[in-house]
């Protein structure tokens, strides 16, 4: 009897020890360990895998509901040296029968895209066409997490976590209970991955850092395990998910499998190019120059904006790429135009690189201009006030009082929207058949005749009309529809060049294209 409530009594405590654990889970060690000798983990310090697949342009969908155009990867390999933080991603890209509808750079692909990318330990680069590295340290962090999130790098990392977790997964209706691991990593990161009844990590899900999502989703499916020599295992089919949310399920990312996977190559850990490691961070750069009377470009960096001055506030159109460069955007429009509040900022379309820097303009109390077709993913997605944990925002840090008074609301259209003052307007207009984007809008300002449009050119004065790209034929045919009085074309991507040129350069290859007019609508 004795004996028995001494049991009791440790059975209880037991318990209490386990209550006060975060949802049940339990440290995840054992389970580490039975995963390390199934997959002989500990015992891979680097690996390749060669294979071919498919890959997709982030944030460059036709519209915010399609999954993200892809193309096929030819050749695909990637080595990991996990002791030295290194890996290197070889691609060699081609269109093959993926349709042409979206987004990206050099997308759709004539021909083979490649690329290789790169990172050790802190630096992250790329090679260029000529092979020469292109420093990309600011991409270092997420580049070095994601070996964390490999199939072997998963369990390395999960026991390096002294608080690594296990919770059991029930599938109620497929009659399968998996278990999950969840761990910390780099200080910040969060993984978790579940194991089958064999140990096996089966499929991660992960969050990484992203302007326009927040903490994005990432799911990675391991299947195909396959035996590659001393007692090492690993998946020679991969599967990934980037940017699935409730709103918007199904986006394929990335799916390879591998005809070969070898562990423990030789030369895989990277040396650092002396390039890469004195390279400069990355900084925001303004440069402004006056268009028209109360009207300037914003350049300086990979994407332009531009600043209008109206009676009682000002406007922005384009609010690109991210936090920074946006916030420096304001701040730039504020010291041209002073004393006026930025009413609108003007969206061209919803591509992620167009629209990075919409959360910064609600931030700043601003209505944001969209075609209607954004209205869900905006309001219910991007603008959403959660935190974001991995990479904080002006609207997150600062964020509105849920009561009101709330930022500037969504101003949505289908066709046609201005903004006027009886002087100064602004004007969106929705392009017609274009495959690019289906919420794409060119910008007219009448009062100086200038035309701002994102990704459509113009092609340099003079270029052949054989290689003046689809997107600039679309410009011109929709300008020549809307009946459009332009002097100069002002591009969110590069400089301002006359309509003149324009007309000169592109209306041959829009004359040579209109047989197949009707084409991609
Ligand atoms: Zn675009």
């Amino acid at each position: 009897m004795r004996n028995v409530l001494v049991t009791l009594v440790v059975v209880s405590a037991l318990m209490l020890g386990l209550a006060v654990r975060p949802a049940a889970a339990q440290n995840a060690r054992a389970l580490l360990q039975a995963a390390d000798n199934a997959a002989g983990a500990s015992k891979v310090n680097s690996i390749q895998y060669t294979g071919t697949g498919r890959i997709s342009y982030l944030g460059q969908n036709f519209t915010t509901a399609d999954d993200w155009p892809r193309v096929d990867l030819k050749n695909w390999s990637q080595t990991i040296d996990y002791g030295n933080k290194s890996a290197k991603e070889e691609m060699v890209r081609v269109q093959g029968n993926n349709p042409p509808r979206g987004g990206g750079a050099g997308f759709p692909i004539t021909g083979e895209q490649r690329s290789t990318t790169l990172v050790t330990g802190n630096y992250a680069w790329n090679l260029n066409a000529q092979g020469q590295p292109q420093a990309q340290n600011d991409q270092a962090e997420v580049r070095q997490f994601m070996i964390w999130v490999t199939p072997h790098g998963f369990i390395k990392a999960a026991m390096a976590d002294p608080n690594a977790a296990v919770t059991d997964r029930e599938f109620v209706g497929e009659g399968k209970t998996l278990r999950v691991v969840g761990f910390t990593t780099m200080g910040k990161y969060k993984a978790t991955g579940e194991f089958n009844a064999q140990n096996m990590l089966e499929r991660v899900v992960t969050w990484i850092p992203n302007p326009v999502m927040g903490d994005m989703q990432v799911e990675i499916r391991y299947t195909d395990w396959r035996d590659v020599g001393n007692g090492i295992k690993a998946p020679f089919h991969i599967h990934m998910h980037q940017g699935d949310h409730p709103l918007v399920r199904g986006m394929n990312y990335m799916d390879v499998q591998a005809s070969e996977v070898k562990a423990n190559v030789e030369s895989a850990s990277l040396t650092v190019p002396d390039a890469v490691r004195t390279a400069a961070a990355p900084r925001v750069n303004i440069q402004t120059t006056k268009l028209a009377d109360g009207v300037w470009l914003i350049a300086g960096g990979s994407h332009n904006s531009v600043a209008v001055e109206f009676k009682d506030f000002a406007a922005i159109i384009e609010a690109p790429l991210d936090d920074a460069r946006s916030n420096a955007v304001i701040a730039e429009t504020k010291r041209l135009i002073p004393g006026k509040q930025i009413r609108y900022v003007v969206n061209t379309h919803h591509h992620w690189d167009h629209s990075g820097g919409l959360r910064a303009a609600s931030a700043e109390g601003a209505t944001i201009v969209t075609n209607e077709l954004n209205k869900d993913f905006y309001e219910r997605v991007v603008l959403v006030p959660q935190p974001r944990a991995l990479s904080p925002d002006r609207l997150s840090q600062f964020p509105f009082a849920t009561t009101g008074p709330g930022p500037g609301k969504l101003e949505t259209y289908r066709e046609r929207h201005a903004i006027s003052d009886g002087d100064q307007s602004i004007i969106s207009y929705h392009v017609d058949g274009f495959n690019h984007a289906g919420d794409m809008a060119i910008v007219y300002l009448p009062k100086s005749k200038l035309l701002i449009n994102a990704d459509m050119g113009p092609p340099a004065a003079g270029t052949p009309a054989a290689n003046v790209s689809p997107n600039s034929v679309a410009l011109y045919n929709n300008i020549k529809r809307l009946k459009l009085d332009v002097s100069q074309h002002v591009p969110i991507h590069g400089n301002p060049s006359s309509n003149a040129d324009f007309e000169r350069t592109v209306g041959p290859a829009a004359a040579r294209a209109r047989p197949a007019a009707g084409q991609g609508q």
